[in-house]
């Protein structure tokens, strides 16, 4: 198995990583991640606007 940021040799202390400096790249990587995919909040938002739109606001 070699470490998947540099594709270096694994280090077992490290796994699957090569060293401490790769282990942070992923990490950074994944945090990024979660970070930038906030989609789960925009649809909810997106279904209140719906709901509101459906439930009529004139009293007739
Ligand atoms: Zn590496």
């Amino acid at each position: 198995m070699s470490c998947p940021i540099c594709g270096g040799e694994t280090e077992q202390k490290f796994r699957p990583f090569c060293s401490r400096r790769c282990a942070d790249i992923d990490l950074a990587k994944w945090l990024n991640g979660s970070y930038s995919v906030p989609s789960q909040r925009e649809e909810d938002l997106e279904v209140e606007d719906d709901t509101q739109d459906f439930t009529p606001k004139r009293p007739h």
